[in-house]
C-alpha cells in the first residue's frame, strides 16, 4: 500500500505535482499543494492505478515535499 502527504512547509507552490498527478494533488488558495484524497491527512491509500502518477509527482517535486510511505503518514506534519 502507498500513502502520500505534502510537506506544506517546504512546498514552493510550483504546480508540478498536480500536473503529474491531477487525481492525487490539488492546490490551496495560495498555490500550496495538498493531497486531494484525504485533505492532506496522509491516511488514504493511493489506488494502485495511480502509482505511476504518484512516482512522477514525487520525483518531479523540486523541494522533495511529497512524502510517500507504506503506512499512513500523518506523523510527518504538525
Ligand atoms: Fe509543492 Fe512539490 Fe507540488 Fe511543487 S511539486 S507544488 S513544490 S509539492
Amino acid at each position: 500500500a502507498k500513502y502520500t502527504i505534502v510537506d506544506q512547509d517546504t512546498c514552493i507552490a510550483c504546480g508540478a505535482c498536480g500536473a503529474a498527478a491531477p487525481e492525487i494533488f490539488d492546490y490551496n488558495d495560495e498555490g500550496i499543494a495538498f493531497v486531494l484524497l484525504d485533505d492532506n491527512e496522509g491516511t488514504a491509500e493511493v489506488a494502485e492505478d495511480l502509482y505511476d502518477d504518484l512516482d512522477d509527482a514525487m520525483e518531479g517535486c523540486p523541494t522533495d515535499s511529497i512524502k510517500v510511505e507504506s503506512s499512513p503518514c500523518k506523523v510527518l506534519v504538525e
